[in-house]
């Protein structure tokens, strides 16, 4: 499964960007896509939205690409919708006696489907949390949580989620009274060896829970623990007052624990592919070392930090991070930024704008 390459680059401009920067992100993808993200506003301020299926594998960047794109489009009116946070948000109310009643009344109202009322509370109590909520419940929960807010454009992160979901998604617009509006598939591609990285190298604060990464997403304070001779990460946000961020379990084993899930999510993005009549849009996070000068630019590349003590002190260092994609060539990885400007350069195509 090979997507096409995005060319970032720009002949001629020779200005470069720290990325990390919110002041530079926002000149650079002015730069980079200005007068597309004019066309976005235009057609968002008329009043239109969309939906958008975000697919990739799990820790692709689904989530980040969004965000990132209604940040720098216009937040107000674009929404990324996970479903993992709604069925977060559902176990809670489901505790709660007074918001579980009223749950069961819209359930009772516009639930179809094969579980009775006394079944679904149940099998929301017990789940595990690598059990999949039946689609037809899925469904409904989606509509209640849509359905209370203001219309947004959307960004669908986690469904549909297998293959017979996907075609529940190609309806999907009218059951949530969208029926006008232009969906799209959102398909991404992000080499295993990226992912597994990503999940290795990741560090949570224990305090507010936020993710970085020793790697690839360092905090801006760095400490050393003489005992282990290791590195570590102090959260940033100055509520958890230097709290170290610490290694999930089974974090360090990468990717093998979810070789089955990240095999079927392929699947599903190749059945995605295949389909007719909806629009698609490719967004990849990895370039061949060989093409990059061609396509990218050098700042647009995501680096790799390491750590070393001089004269006592912690020096964060960087130097160019090379992966091996899917098909074994030496690649670099994108940082969001690049993949948010071809993102948006496509959105406008697909839109017509
Ligand atoms: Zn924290």
């Amino acid at each position: 499964m090979e997507f096409p390459i995005f060319k970032t680059k720009i002949k001629g401009l020779k200005k470069k960007f720290n990325l990390n920067d919110p002041k530079e992100r926002r000149e650079y993808f002015n730069l980079k896509a200005g007068k597309e993200i004019k066309k976005l506003r235009d057609f968002l301020k008329k009043g239109n939205t969309f939906i958008a299926y975000l697919l990739g594998k799990k820790n692709s960047g689904k989530g980040t690409y969004a965000k990132m794109f209604a940040e720098i489009v216009w937040s107000e009116k674009i929404e990324h919708f996970s479903i993992g946070d709604m069925v977060r948000e559902i176990d809670k109310e489901i505790e709660d006696k007074k918001r579980q009643k009223e749950l069961i009344e819209f359930l009772k109202k516009y639930y179809r489907g094969r579980l009775s009322l006394k079944e679904i509370i149940s099998s929301l109590k017990n789940r595990s949390t690598k059990e999949l909520l039946p689609t037809d419940l899925i469904l409904a929960l989606i509509k209640r949580e849509i359905s209370k807010k203001e219309k947004k454009a959307l960004f669908i992160d986690g469904f549909p989620r297998d293959l017979d979901q996907i075609n529940f998604s190609l309806f999907f617009r009218d059951l949530i009274d969208y029926r006008e509006d232009p969906d799209i598939f959102v398909l991404i591609n992000v080499p295993e060896s990226v992912i597994d990285e990503r999940i290795k190298w990741r560090r949570i604060c224990p305090l507010c829970q936020t993710s970085r990464n020793l790697k690839l997403l360092p905090t801006s304070k760095i400490g050393y623990d003489k005992k282990t001779g290791e590195f570590y990460l102090i959260c940033d946000n100055p509520r958890c007052q230097g709290a170290r961020m610490v290694k999930k379990e089974g974090d360090e084993l990468g990717i093998r624990p979810i070789k089955k899930r990240l095999k079927m999510e392929e699947r599903l993005i190749k059945e995605a592919i295949s389909l007719y009549g909806i629009p698609k849009i490719f967004l990849r996070n990895s370039v061949p070392q060989k093409l990059a000068k061609k396509y990218i630019d050098d700042y647009e590349i995501t680096p790799e930090y390491y750590y070393e003590i001089k004269d006592g002190k912690i020096e964060i260092k960087e130097r160019p991070w090379i992966i091996l994609d899917d098909q074994g060539r030496k690649s670099y990885s994108l940082l969001p930024p690049p993949v948010v400007v071809s993102l948006i350069k496509q959105f406008t195509k697909v839109l017509n704008l």
